[in-house]
Formats: structure tokens, sequence, C-alpha cells
């Protein structure tokens, strides 16, 4: 009998809000696939023995067993093949770059119709369905050990160490300084971008595990090193690197400039977009707004903007391809009506006599190769100073660590950027005990490899935890 061959068809893409509708609300614009929509793309990957998009993925989730388990219709099994390995699918769905990560590296890149499947897509299709169906979905853990972990911060470096340790019996309490749990996924990236009810539904699956948050405690203020460390038995640091870096221009500290942090949480934690009716606290409205760097940050700074009717700009000293952003982020943002200046660099910010904002001096550049062989420079073009004029000048152009939370630990190792330094892969400090992970310690990177760090760090803590031996190698 012939053999019946599945024909592939082209990738099915995210449906999105129109951009004239998402730029008038903070609910997400991406809408998710319907159900037959899923099943149908999952159909096209053709669950390859040794996947490639497996290893692409920084927490190596077993993709082609959880794609499977869609083609069966059967959410729940995907959704609990995603979290053997990440607690966290509903948000890497939603915030990967998986066109650099697993779809990169999808075998129908090379064959057929050269469109990967739709992974993220599919990972958050599966999570959203166990959420929204209500099916029951309960995770086993270990028998209690009676060893207890203290977690500081609850980003998803912090809570991925705290999911996998209360996974394996222990008692894990995360002192959170913030008056809400998630980090960087909850005051940074904005609502538009992430549902909250997504991310509170996968928070609130660790809690159920046994998991205690202590939020509005600051490590390091509120309570320290020293009350922490008789009382547990190990230490996991996931507080990452939230201090909002500047552009190193004059004009800085003009009215109206903002670190993109701070512009962000004034919206994302504490909702400003409501003031005054129903928040405290302020956010400029039909302004005329500059955006400073070409991140995710950045992003997220243009979309907030433009959600406040402010005409919005993004100043970036690079081009659009050797930005670090998402390339269908930037289609979004310049769809909403955000202009973009690529290849050029503020020099000098300008005020008024009241000491406000009315510009922002930039001069354009070009990209020249670099003689050590690294990506190209940006080079500063002759005579090419311009003024724009605006009224905000937001500043996305990085974080840096705050030591806060440990910098009353004796001796613990920390390299000259403050980042904390960790000895070996296991994520372990030079101090006795106390582990480390997420972008506290590489200064700046993505949800996934946060979440990676908390997994891996979580299986050292057991370890230490059941031997007592703390002997390692320095790599
Ligand atoms: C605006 C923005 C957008 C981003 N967008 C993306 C994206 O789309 N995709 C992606 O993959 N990555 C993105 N990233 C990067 C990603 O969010 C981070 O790499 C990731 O959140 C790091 O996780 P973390 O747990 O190490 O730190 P964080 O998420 O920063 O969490 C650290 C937590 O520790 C708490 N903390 C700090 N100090 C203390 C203290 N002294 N005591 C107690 N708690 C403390 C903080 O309040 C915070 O809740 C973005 C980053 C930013 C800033």
């Amino acid at each position: 009998m012939a053999k019946i061959v599945y024909r592939r068809h082209d990738r099915n893409e995210m449906p999105l809000m129109p951009p004239e509708k998402r730029k008038k609300t903070f609910d997400e614009y991406a809408l998710g696939f319907p159900v037959n929509v899923a099943i149908d793309e999952a159909y096209r990957c053709i669950l390859c023995k040794k996947a490639p998009c497996i290893p692409v993925c920084p927490a190596e989730l077993d993709i082609p067993k959880w794609i499977e388990q869609i083609q069966k219709e059967n959410m729940v099994e995907a959704y609990r093949i995603i979290r053997d390995k990440s607690p966290f699918g509903a948000v890497c769905g939603r915030v990967c770059p998986q066109e650099r990560q697993c779809e990169s590296n999808c075998v129908l890149m090379f064959k057929d119709n050269g469109l990967s499947v739709a992974i993220g897509a599919l990972e958050r299709f599966a999570a959203d369905t166990v959420r929204i169906s209500g099916l029951p979905f309960e995770e086993e853990k270990a028998p209690e050990t009676g060893k207890k972990v203290a977690v500081l911060g609850a980003g998803p470096a912090g809570l991925s160490a705290a999911y996998f340790l209360a996974k394996r019996g222990h008692k894990v309490v995360i002192y959170e300084a913030l008056a809400e749990s998630g980090g960087v996924m909850r005051y940074g990236i904005p609502p538009a971008r992430l549902d909250r009810k997504a991310l509170d539904f996968e928070i609130e699956l660790i809690e159920k595990l046994g998991v205690e948050i202590k939020t509005d405690h600051v490590v390091g203020q509120t309570i320290t090193y020293g009350d922490l460390k008789d009382e547990y038995d190990a230490i996991f640091i996931g507080v990452g690197s939230g201090r909002g870096k500047t552009i190193g221009v004059p004009g800085e500290g003009l009215i109206g400039v903002y670190t993109a942090i701070e512009f962000l949480t004034r919206i994302n934690l504490y909702e400003a977009f409501k003031f005054p009716e129903e928040a405290d606290t302020p956010i400029p409205r039909g302004k005329k707004v500059v955006v400073v760097g070409g991140g995710f940050t950045a992003v997220d700074c243009l979309i907030t903007s433009l959600r406040l009717d402010n005409e919005t700009h993004l100043v970036y000293r690079r081009t659009r391809e050797t930005s670090s952003a998402r390339d269908e982020e930037w289609d979004h943002v310049a769809e909403e009506g955000a202009i973009l200046h690529w290849l050029t660099q503020p020099v000098e910010i300008i005020g008024n006599e009241k000491g406000e904002v009315v510009g922002i001096k930039c001069i354009k550049m070009e990209l020249v190769p670099d003689e050590k062989g690294g990506r190209p420079r940006p080079k500063p073009v002759p005579n090419s100073e311009h003024i724009i004029e605006c009224d905000i000048v937001v500043q996305a152009v990085g974080q840096g660590p705050n030591p806060l939370a440990y910098q009353d630990i004796p001796n613990l190792k920390i390299d000259k950027w403050q980042n904390l330094s960790t000895v070996d892969s296991r994520y372990r400090t030079n101090v006795e005990g106390v582990f480390a992970g997420g972008d506290v310690v590489n200064g700046g990177d993505t949800v996934v490899r946060a979440i990676r760090h908390g997994r891996d760090a979580a299986e050292a803590i057991d370890e230490y935890l059941k031997t007592g031996k703390w002997e390692y190698e320095e790599e």
C-alpha cells in the first residue's frame, strides 16, 4: 500500500491585535494560537529522534516530546514535560528570543519550506490551555528532608531554584525586596508582552509546592545575611541586576530624564497609567519621548511610551540588525508609530532655564570593522550633530547589580563590575553554603538562562545538603 505522506505547509503565524487597537491598551497584543491552529502547527514537527532544537534551548527542554503530546491533544502532559525542566513555560513561550535559540536550529529551517516550527507559540499554548481550562494540575514532590534554604530575590532565577528545591523536599523561603514577586518578569516586561494572569499562574504553582515568598523584605536592610545564615542550611542569591545605568552625557540630571527601570517600574508595578484617579505615581502622557538603547529594555520602554499617547522616538548607535532585541518586536513598535533613529548616538541632553528637558543632541554614526576582529564598531560621522526636540529621555542602556543583598557577607568574591563571582559551574560562591545565579552573576542575560541557573543551582544545593561536602576546584 502506498505510504500517505503528510504535506507540510507554511508555519502558522501568531495572531496579533491590530496596531491601532493595541496602542490603546496595556493588554497583551499577541493573542495566542486557537486550538485547531496549535494542533495543526504541532503536526508540522517531525519529532526528530536527535532533535537539534534541544541543545540550543538554554533550558534544554525536551521539545519533540512535549510537542508530540500537543499532537495527541494531551496538554496537561505536554505542560508537565515542559515543567520537568522549567517552571515558566507560559513566560518563555512569550518572551524567549526563540528565533535565535530553539527555532533557529529546527530541521524545517533546512528542509522543505525553510520555516521552523513555531515552538514558542506552542509552549505558550500548552501552558495557557492548562491555566484557562482549569484542568487539574498537581505536581509531585519528594518527602520533606527537614533542610531549609533561603532564596534572595523572586525573579526567574530565584523562583526556579525554589521550585526545583521544593520538588526535592526542601523547605524554601524567598525574600523579595519589592511588594510583588516575579522580578523583571513583573516590573520590567510590560503586560502588553506578558499577560500577568499567565505569570501569576506559574508563580502560584511554585507556591503550591510549599515555597513561601516574603515580599517587602530588602535583604541587607530589612534582614541581613547574619540573620539568615544560622536559620538556613544553604542560601541562593538571585537578586538580579536591577540598577539602571545612565548614558553618561551632560544633562542627565535634568527634569524629565529617567532610567528605563524607573520608567517601567512606575507603570508595571505602581500602575502609573491610572494616575491620578486610581494611582499616586505620575507618568508623562501626550509628550515627546526619546528612548536611548537597542535591547529588550528599549523595546519595552517604546511599547509603554506609545500606550501613553506619547510621540515616541528611539535613538540607537548601531543598526537594527546588530541590536540585541527581537526582530519582530522592532516591526511591532514601528507599526504602532515609533520613530526609529538607527546609527544615532546622544551627546547631550538639553534643558531650559527651569531645568526641564527640551531636546537631545545626537550625532550620526557609521559602523567600521573592529581591528581586533570583534563586531563592527560605531564611529561618529563628522559634522552630523542634530537635535531631536523632546520632553522626556528614557535611558535604556543596560543595568548593573545592586550589591545591597550580599555586601555584608564576609570575604565574598565580587568582580570589578560588582557582579557576584561563582567559583565553579555549579553556582557555588567562595563562601560555604552560599550559591548564586541569574543576572547577578552574568550581569544581564535572558529569562530562560536565569531559569537554567536556578535549576542547576538547585541540583548543586541538593547535593550539598545531602552530603555536606563543599570541596571544589576553582574553574
Ligand atoms: C525591561 C527588560 C525587559 C526584558 N525582556 C526580556 C525578554 O523579553 N526576554 C528575555 O528572555 N529576557 C528579557 N530581559 C532579561 C531578563 O528579564 C533577565 O535576564 C532576568 O529577569 C534575570 O532574572 P534574575 O532572576 O536573575 O533577576 P531579576 O528578574 O532582576 O529578579 C531579581 C529579584 O531580586 C530582587 N532583589 C534585588 N535586590 C534585592 C534585595 N536586596 N533583597 C531582596 N530582593 C532583592 C528584585 O526586586 C527582583 O525581584 C529583560 C530585562 C529587562 C530589564
